[in-house]
């Protein structure tokens, strides 16, 4: 048997098998083979990283804003040129076809330009004379060593969602991506290092609830950015809060369409399908119900159902719409929902299991499927599913349908289409969700917006990147100041009047 290739933990700007001798298999799921191990870290590794992290931290800190900007436009630069490697490694280890995996750096990219930008956005405020003779200014300062965690669905795009900024605002970091796909965090951590970065300000940790452990209860890490599924993203706020950190996690989600009966069916059909079969679903904003307001269902299933005929699911690699799932237990998984939507009454209407792939027969293949009249009480509706599974579930009125939305345990993403501005504007208002499209079916916020969701989409009250990025990793001073002058006034055990 040939010895498969381990995927390294990056500490002080160098590959690391660490100590612990426990790896995982990482799977190239168009193929269903494994084509390497990743390293597992030990608590002895995780705290490796952070004292090497702490150690840089001091004096990245202190690094000019113009320093650390020049770094990032380096980063920026050298990702733009090189990013088909990326999207070539995301593809061979998450299976998402690379058009996809290339979409996913690009927005990644953003959020490496808008850091960019922070010398205006570390700024503070300065008040002259708020009492005679004295001052008040502002600023805000990085934290130290913070933590990110991330899932795989996004092997390079969520984790650029917390470091560009994270590293702008002076912090050291300690990625921990997914175990099922980490070769794209080593990948971006030699190309940080390309760009000038100092050794030992963004590390790489490899590995599984242990190293998320050690991250979320060492003194020294500052915060902990987290994004993965609802139940670990709850336990990983309860568990750093409780150390004292700093935590925003971002969870599952199960995101619901709008369709009110004025809408154009064409342009629904056609975003029902690029949100609901994008990334093979495996995507925290993919659509996965369309609420079809009576008496548009039957006319969309119609015009869904041919073009979901004509996608092609099969290797990433080749000429594809949609690619594999990320695991075969993933896989089984997901395809029980179809058995479990006939045993509760829905029917299912194009059922993926069927599928003709153009790919190897052991990938980890499920075609788009299609199921109508989903019971809400069925787990098919309840469960995120995170796959290739569209719902349909039929109302009779707008005011049902958001009143199902507002209902259910997830509020990441919403989308209502209507040409009723009115409509609109008032679903916007009272919909409980953190992020909406009016006609559009995947809100994903552009950089300088912050991403999350509502409920149990999001643990924390912070959300990704904009405004609030920055201000998740970095905390405020205020200081008061005052120059004495020839007019100083003597002893005053009062607070200043005036
Ligand atoms: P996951 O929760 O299984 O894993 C996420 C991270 O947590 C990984 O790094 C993993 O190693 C770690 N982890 C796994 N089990 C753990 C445990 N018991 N204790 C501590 N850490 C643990 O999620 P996933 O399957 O990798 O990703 C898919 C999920 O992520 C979906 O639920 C999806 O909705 C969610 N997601 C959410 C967003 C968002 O912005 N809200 C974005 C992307 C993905």
């Amino acid at each position: 048997m040939t010895k498969q290739p381990i995927v390294p933990h990056w500490i002080q700007g160098r590959e690391d098998l660490g100590s612990s001798k426990r790896t995982a298999e990482v799977f190239d799921p168009a193929l269903g083979e494994v084509t390497k191990l990743v390293a597992l870290a030990n608590s002895a590794d995780i705290n490796a990283a952070i004292d090497v992290a702490s150690a840089a931290f001091p004096s990245w800190a202190e690094t000019s804003l113009a320093r650390r900007q020049g770094i990032l436009f380096n980063f920026r630069e050298l990702l733009n040129r090189k990013k088909s490697e990326l999207a070539e490694i995301i593809t061979a280890e998450h299976g998402k076809v690379l058009s996809d995996a290339l979409g996913e750096i690009t927005r990644g990219q953003e959020v490496v330009e808008f850091a960019t930008g922070m010398p205006q956005l570390l700024r503070g405020y300065y008040s002259e004379n708020v009492s005679t003779g004295v001052d008040v200014y502002s600023t805000r300062q990085a934290l130290g060593v913070v933590g990110i965690i991330s899932p795989f669905n996004f092997p390079a795009m969520v984790p650029m969602w917390f470091f560009p900024i994270a590293l702008a605002a002076g912090n050291s970091v300690i990625l921990k991506p997914s175990e099922k796909d980490p070769s794209a965090a080593i990948w971006i951590a030699k190309l940080l290092q390309e760009a000038g970065l100092p050794d030992g300000v963004f590390n790489v940790v490899n590995g599984d609830k242990e190293a998320v452990d050690g991250l979320l209860s060492h003194p020294k890490v500052k915060a902990i950015s987290f994004v993965g599924s609802t139940p670990i993203a709850k336990y990983v706020y309860e568990t750093g809060t409780k150390f004292g950190k700093r935590v925003q996690a971002l969870g599952g989600a199960k995101n619901h369409m709008l369709v009110l009966p004025d809408a154009d069916l064409n342009l629904v059909a056609d975003s029902a399908i690029n949100a609901g079969f994008g990334s093979a679903g495996e995507r925290c904003m993919a659509i996965s119900v369309v609420v079809a307001v009576e008496p548009v269902a039957d006319e969309l299933i119609e015009k869904i159902v041919e073009r979901m005929n004509k996608l092609k699911t099969g290797d990433g690699r080749r000429a594809c719409d949609m690619g594999p799932l990320i695991t075969k237990v993933h896989r089984d998984k997901v395809a029980s929902y179809i058995e479990i939507a006939k045993k509760d009454g829905a029917k299912v209407v194009v059922d993926g299991r069927d599928v003709v792939v153009d790919g190897e027969p052991n990938g980890f293949w499920l075609g788009p499927t299609l199921i109508d009249k989903v019971p809400v009480t069925s787990s098919v509706y309840t469960d995120e599913i995170f796959g290739p599974v569209l719902s349909i579930v039929r109302v009779r009125s707008y005011a049902e349908g958001v009143a199902l939305i507002n209902a259910a345990e997830y509020g990441n993403g919403t989308a209502i289409f209507t040409n009723d501005g009115g409509a609109a504007r008032r679903f916007q208002n009272e919909i409980e969700v953190g992020m909406i499209g009016i006609n559009v079916p995947i809100p994903v916020p552009v950089a300088y917006y912050s991403f999350g969701g509502w409920k149990s989409s999001l643990f924390g009250d912070t959300k990704a990147h904009g405004e609030e990025g920055f201000h998740f990793f970095t905390r405020g001073k205020a200081i008061t100041s005052r120059w004495l002058d020839p007019s100083h006034g003597g002893i005053n055990l009062g607070f200043p009047q005036n």
